[in-house]
């Protein structure tokens, strides 16, 4: 165990619900730390670019558009072992499975509108924290 960041966005479905203080509560809960956050409108660019990994899927097109639908709020997370304490606070991809005490079982619409994204490796945290932040605007 380490202490690492994570890179995190509330996603539009939650924006829209005025979640982002309880979202923000049940991170803090976790012992994770919000270092740095900002909210913006994802341009269709951005969004493609940062789901690029899922250009073939089936459901990309539309994951794309609800994710510049609305406001985000991205954030980078720093606690003892960040990447999976953010993603068992998160739980599972679909609410339907997500454990009970997690964002998404509380919170999530259905697998696309699931309300927070998570890096899921310390690679790719530092790479996504990087697209949304500059070294000057993480305080840790
Ligand atoms: P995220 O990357 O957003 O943290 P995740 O790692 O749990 O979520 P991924 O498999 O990386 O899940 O999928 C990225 C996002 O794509 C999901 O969070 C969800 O919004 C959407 N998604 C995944 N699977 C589906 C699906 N079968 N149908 C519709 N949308 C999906
Ligand atoms: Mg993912």
């Amino acid at each position: 165990m380490a202490e690492e960041r994570t890179f995190s966005i509330i996603k539009p479905d939650a924006t829209r619900r005025n979640l982002t203080g309880q979202i923000n509560a049940m991170l803090e809960d976790a012992g994770l730390r919000i270092v740095a956050q900002k909210r913006i409108r994802m341009t269709t660019g951005q969004a493609e670019e940062f789901y690029g990994v899922h250009r073939e899927r089936p459901f990309f097109n539309d994951l794309v558009a609800f994710m510049t639908s609305g406001p985000v709020v991205v954030q980078v997370l720093e606690g003892e072992d960040a990447v999976a304490a953010n993603r068992k606070v998160m739980g599972a991809t679909n609410p339907a499975e997500a454990d009970e005490g997690t964002i998404r079982k509380r919170f999530a619409e259905s697998i696309e509108a699931n309300s927070v994204h998570g890096s899921d490796s310390r690679e790719n945290a530092a790479i996504e924290i990087a697209y949304f932040f500059s070294g000057t605007e993480i305080v840790g």
